[in-house]
């Protein structure tokens, strides 16, 4: 509970060990009691108290820690309901701690990303925003421009110092800096996009290329299959796993799974279709055998994509190798792995890292933007700095200028939320589950 009348209400159906005076409870301190409907024991607790301004939310907040339980939760919370407390909305303590000013709206979004992070890396630059790092970096560079803006404004307040062409070029070069400032996030963006939504991974090859071998010895390797997603239908099942990291999103691991039993093979026509899906084809092809119709077919279904020549089985006396002439025209570069053997998996992931650019940025110190929301207004910011460039190029007055650096340092408020209007504020909260 969170709100002015939390210990009033926890008051009434909250029976204390040892009763003292609310007053003379310190925050961040637990009690040992049992909740009470009607002098009927409902539950065994711990309640946590935190007093006003010190909480998630600043104001007066308590957390009953019950045994758990459906029917035992419930009858708490509707004790608690019926003694004057009001069911919380979707992220509605989140929304509070922004509302009274504990954290930004950029903070709020990342419990949002907290919350539902796939990846242990996309908790991590979720929780460094929470910390609040793009926060500071997008303050910084607010700040930037306001510096600027004092002087336009002294400009225009005391025309009588002729300070226009000192500022025009101030105001130019603080452009530049902040333009390179925003381009570098806005690029962070595909890094966050992979991070948050893992990079959708093909594999395919003709019947017993080993496909369903190498996705176990993916599989395997991985400590922490995050999830199973079901898809509309049963036979599109992705698996989520980690690589140094990075979520690989491996597309129809079913269908790779169903097609051992001969009957339901995929066929050329399928493996085109999860192909054109995919962000990463990763083609495979048995290194002991010469290369088959179907297997052209595959080559060349990985020939448009960003794609991965695997040649496998390398510890049967393998025929197939970069010199092939059907694989030559395709890639200059093949990963010769045995799935079966777990060789060559790690050459594998450091390609799938240098296709994507991964190696070049270190993840853990870098700031990245994993929401669209942010993005777009990075995006918008850039285009008014272009905007503000064209004002100077064609001799506008100052004060034409100052209006369109004010749209700059609107759409960076907008990020933070300091400007967010209240249909924005109520979408971004929406995407909470209950009582975060
Ligand atoms: P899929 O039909 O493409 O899924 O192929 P499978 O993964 O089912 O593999 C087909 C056969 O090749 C199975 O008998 C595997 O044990 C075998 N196999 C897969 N990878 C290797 C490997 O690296 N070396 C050897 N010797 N056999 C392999």
């Amino acid at each position: 509970m969170s709100g002015k009348k939390t210990f009033e209400i926890l008051d009434k159906i909250f029976e204390p060990k040892n009763r003292e005076d609310i007053e003379k409870i310190k925050g961040y301190t637990m009690k040992y009691g049992h909740i009470l409907d009607n002098k009927e024991i409902i539950d065994e607790v711990l309640v946590s108290y935190f007093k006003a301004p010190k909480s998630y939310t600043t104001e007066d907040m308590c957390e009953i820690n019950s045994h758990g339980g459906n029917i035992v939760v419930r009858r708490i919370l509707e004790l608690c309901l019926k003694n004057g407390a009001k069911l919380a909305e979707p992220g509605e303590f989140t929304k509070r701690a922004f509302l009274n000013g504990r954290i930004d709206l950029l903070q709020a979004e990342s419990v949002i990303d907290v919350i539902n992070a796939k990846s242990e890396r996309e908790m991590k630059t979720g929780i460094k925003q929470l910390e609040g790092f793009l926060s500071k970096e997008i303050k910084e560079i607010k700040q930037e421009i306001l510096d600027v803006m004092v002087n336009i404004e002294v400009a225009i307040d005391y025309p009588e110092y002729d300070v226009d062409d000192v500022t025009n070029s101030q105001i130019l070069n603080m452009l530049d800096s902040v333009e390179k400032k925003l381009i570098k996030l806005e690029k962070s963006f595909d890094n966050g996009k992979i991070i948050k939504e893992g990079i959708k991974t093909a594999i395919i090859g003709r019947p017993n290329a080993g496909k369903s071998s190498l996705l176990n010895a993916i599989l395997k390797e991985d400590r922490a299959i995050v999830t199973e997603i079901e898809g509309t239908t049963r036979d599109t099942i992705e698996e989520f796993v980690n690589i140094n990291g990075i979520p690989l999103k491996l597309i129809d691991t079913a269908g790779i799974r169903k097609a051992k039993d001969e009957v339901e093979r995929i066929g050329i026509e399928k493996s085109r279709e999860i192909a054109n899906t995919a962000d990463l084809v990763i083609a495979i092809f048995d290194a002991s055998k010469e290369l088959s119709e179907e297997d052209l077919e595959i080559l060349n279904i990985a020939k448009n994509k960003k794609s991965i020549i695997l040649l496998n089985k390398i510890d049967l006396n393998p025929v197939l190798d970069e010199n092939n002439e059907k694989i030559k025209e395709i890639r200059s570069k093949v990963i010769k792995i045995s799935a079966l053997n777990n060789i060559g998996l790690d050459e594998l992931y450091n390609e799938i890292m240098n296709l994507f650019n991964l190696n070049q940025i270190n993840l853990d110190n870098e700031l990245i933007i994993t929401n669209v929301r942010h993005k777009n207004l990075i995006c918008e910011a850039i285009k008014n700095i272009n905007e503000v460039r064209e004002t100077i190029n064609n001799n506008m007055p100052l004060d034409i200028i100052a209006i369109y650096i004010k749209n700059i340092l609107e759409d960076l408020g907008n990020i933070t939320g300091e400007f967010v209007d209240e249909d924005i504020i109520n979408e971004i909260f929406a995407k909470f589950c209950l009582g975060k």
